[in-house]
């Protein structure tokens, strides 16, 4: 352990190392001033630690800066709060004392310093000193733990919200979007729409091509639906197999419209070979738009009953198109 030794008599420096030394502790630094003392406090620095030492004798009474300054500085400094300071007086003058306490002094010793006083408070000290160093380290472990399950419990958050095959979000998070804007749209008055998206003759292209090429085709289209959704508040989430769901906060009827043949044509417009659809010889969606405006009565189920509702008729009149339920 380091011992930094602060006075202006050299005597005193002297007999303070020699005791210390007989007492075992060999790294001891000796400084005749404040300044000086401060300065080797500061070029003490090791990665490891915040400061190299681990106990100060201080000295109080020296000239231009007197020891009850020079430990208000040590403790003030993040570096170095931590290293118990034992301020050394020739008087025992009480008001001094008392503004070394008030400075962060943690003990004291009255010059001629007794020998058996000396290895009592430096042994006390160092404990103490040895404990504050382990519970520093094991706040910065416990520090570490507390950043890598953060970090871990985003990932799993993530990975919890997004659908593994197409990378967009999953049925969950539609669900837990959609519920939640439900709610805002209610506070406050706005319209509200979503839409359901099917692949149309999914399973010819699968039989025809194989599934592998049907999961791709089914990455390619979750791409361009979420890159023709232009707000923030816009959600397209895979629903199922190879339906989308999309969430449209503030929209009505007529916005929610836009946005399904906006879709509908970028999907076509991809113009992914589907050598065995009756209807095209690209891969289509059919489109169902159901538009509320949510109240206490309403609910986000009949709101999903309807938009299946006008999907299975968009089905119905021939695939791809978009077709919309009008409710109340
Ligand atoms: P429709 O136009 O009436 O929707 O016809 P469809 O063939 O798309 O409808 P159906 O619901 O009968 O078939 C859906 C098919 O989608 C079944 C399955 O082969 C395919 N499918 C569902 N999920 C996946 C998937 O994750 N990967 C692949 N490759 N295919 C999937
Ligand atoms: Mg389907
Ligand atoms: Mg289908």
């Amino acid at each position: 352990m380091r011992i930094l030794v602060v006075d202006d008599s050299i005597t005193t420096r002297l007999i303070l190392k020699s005791m210390l030394e007989e007492a075992g502790y060999s790294d001891i630094i000796l400084a005749s001033n404040a300044f000086e003392a401060l300065d080797c406090l500061e070029v003490s620095d090791q990665p490891q630690r915040k400061c190299g030492f681990d106990l100060i004798f201080m000295d109080i009474v020296m000239d231009e800066m007197n020891g009850i300054e020079a430990c208000r500085r040590i403790k003030n400094n993040e570096k170095t709060k931590d290293i118990p300071v034992i301020m050394i007086t020739g008087r025992s003058d009480v008001e001094m004392l008392k503004q070394a306490f008030e400075a962060g002094a943690h003990d004291y010793l009255i010059k001629p310093v007794n020998k058996t006083e000396l290895w009592a408070r430096t042994s006390a000290a160092l404990r103490l000193k040895r404990e504050i160093d382990r519970r520093v380290r094991r706040e910065q472990e416990l520090l570490e733990v507390t950043e890598l399950l953060e970090e871990a419990n985003r990932k799993l958050q993530r990975l919890s919200s997004i659908d593994g095959l197409t990378e967009i979000a999953n049925r969950r998070q539609f669900d837990h979007t959609l519920n939640n804007e439900w709610k805002i749209a209610i506070r406050h008055g706005s319209p509200f729409s979503i839409i359901l998206i099917d692949i149309d003759f999914f399973k010819l292209y699968n039989d025809t091509l194989g599934h592998a090429a049907g999961d791709n085709s089914l990455k390619n289209v979750a791409k361009v639906l979420e890159a023709e959704l232009k707000r923030s508040e816009d959600l397209v989430a895979r629903y199922g197999g190879e339906e989308f769901g999309v969430v449209l906060p503030n929209t009505d009827l007529n916005g929610a419209l836009v946005v399904a043949e906006r879709l509908r044509l970028a999907v076509e417009q991809l113009k992914i070979p589907h050598p065995s659809s009756p209807i095209s010889n690209h891969i289509t969606i059919s489109l169902g738009v159901c538009s509320m405006s949510p109240t206490k009565i309403s609910s986000t189920k009949k709101l999903l009953e309807y938009a299946d509702r006008a999907l299975y008729r968009a089905k119905e009149n021939g695939r791809n198109r978009v077709e919309h339920c009008v409710t109340d």
